[in-house]
């Protein structure tokens, strides 16, 4: 669509537009906003270009969560038609609530998604999202709507279920967090059928952070094209941005989403092109709008053109998110760093997770359990202890620091049919 090709002067151009729009909005009508351009006695007036916005102080989560449940509304709750939450992984549940038109936007923004990932208005798309509060569900379903495709709306968990509807369908698309997709084809495998003979052209992944190992896996498995999406409930849900065919980094849907990056300490704006933590304004948002909100995710924006044409800048995969990061013994912690060495072994699979051992509330130490694969299982005591130590090893290189690791048989592991949940809190007294 003509959005993704506009020159970066046209881009420029609606970005202020909608920013202006924006603030005016929010000035007049959101008294959280209010009061935060009051205290810092700005005007709407005084962004007059992009560079202004800056002189805006920026919102965090905290504020989310004290506004709850309506406390960012900006148009009477008549105009809401929808409320949506994000999953509360981390305290208090963050509340958004949508106007008419911001749904409208919404499913217009997952459709452009969509259609970048290659999904044809023919297409059979099964969505195992999980449908209600969580955004994931109802925002692909909308945007594949929206595209024509045929939405087949599943809804997360009752694997077996999936797998006969997805061959009795001629399902060609699939839905969901990454991990699930893994555990998908491992239920198909256990019952019987080889994942490829599904059939599966495209997977629209997302909803939590998918390493090249991970896709890799999925690709293989499925026979499919795996593509990732992004975006967040406090910004709207998914369809922030996503990638096209080239599949390096996702298209940010700029003339919707204007994004910064940050230094996560400081809080100022880093050079184009380095890494730091995500800043978004979405630029149409009636409901409960939101500027320049600190998403907690670090990433950086890819400078280079993309290959597809499309004008719009790609953001790279998410390495982090500042909630999930570990800090032990002085060292700062990324379960994805841990998960790139994992996925050097071939020994282990993909399912990991990390116990912190806590006392009077400080990690104490830090335990990686993994599963083998069959490939690495074995019943030899000495073998595995090898292999223990050849990880950990690797485990101290990066990250200067060695953590407990724990050999798990495969299969052993909970599963997820949702987002995964890599860190197990464990408090030792
Ligand atoms: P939460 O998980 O915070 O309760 P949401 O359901 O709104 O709330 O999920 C949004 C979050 O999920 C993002 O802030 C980000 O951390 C994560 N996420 C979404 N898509 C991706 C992706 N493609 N890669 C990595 N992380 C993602
Ligand atoms: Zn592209």
């Amino acid at each position: 669509m003509q959005n993704d090709f506009f020159t970066p002067e046209e881009q420029k151009t609606r970005q202020l537009e909608g920013f202006q729009n924006t603030v005016r909005h929010a000035y007049k009508n959101s008294s959280f906003y209010r009061r935060i351009f009051d205290e810092n006695n700005l005007r709407p007036d005084d962004i007059q270009n992009l560079s202004d916005i800056e002189k805006i102080p920026y919102t965090r989560k905290n504020d989310l969560r004290e506004a709850y449940p309506y406390g960012m509304a900006a148009v009477p709750l008549e105009q809401i038609l929808r409320i949506h939450a994000s999953s509360g992984t981390t305290g208090k549940p963050i509340v958004a609530g949508y106007t008419k038109t911001d749904l409208e936007y919404w499913a217009e923004g997952v459709a452009r998604i969509c259609e970048m990932a290659g999904v044809k208005p023919s297409d059979i798309a099964q969505i195992s999202f999980g449908y209600g509060l969580f955004t994931g569900g109802f925002g692909l379903h909308y945007g594949l709507e929206k595209l024509g495709a045929t939405v087949v709306p599943f809804s997360s968990g009752n694997t077996e279920r999936q797998l006969s509807l997805m061959k009795d369908f001629n399902t060609n698309v699939l839905v969901c967090t990454p991990s699930f997709a893994i555990y998908m084809a491992e239920v198909a495998r256990e019952l019987g059928y080889d994942p490829v003979e599904f059939g599966l052209k495209i997977g629209l992944f997302g909803g939590e952070p998918c390493s090249e190992a991970m896709r890799e896996d999925i690709e293989k498995q499925w026979g499919l094209k795996a593509t990732i999406n992004y975006g967040l409930t406090e910004v709207i849900g998914p369809g922030v941005s996503g990638e096209c065919m080239q599949t390096r980094g996702m298209h940010i849907l700029e003339d919707l989403y204007y994004p910064e990056v940050i230094d996560p300490e400081s809080s100022l704006p880093l050079p184009a092109g380095e890494r730091g933590e995500l800043v978004l304004t979405p630029l149409f948002k009636e409901g409960f709008p939101i500027i320049r909100y600190r998403t907690g995710d670090i990433t950086r924006l890819i400078p280079e053109k993309c290959p597809c044409g499309r004008t719009t800048r790609r953001m790279d995969y998410i390495t982090g998110r500042s909630d999930d990061m570990i800090i032990i013994k002085g060292v700062n912690i990324f379960p994805s760093q841990i998960e790139e060495v994992l996925s050097g072994f071939r020994e282990v699979s993909p399912h990991y997770r990390l116990v912190l051992h806590k006392q009077k509330g400080f990690i104490k130490d830090l335990e990686v359990q993994v599963e083998l694969t069959q490939e690495g299982f074995s019943d030899s005591f000495r073998e595995l202890e090898a292999l223990e130590g050849r990880i950990r090893r690797h485990l101290r290189s990066t990250l200067s620091l060695a953590p407990r690791i724990k050999l798990m048989e495969p299969k052993s592991l909970e599963r997820t049919t949702g987002k995964a949940k890599r860190i197990i809190e464990s408090e030792e007294f």
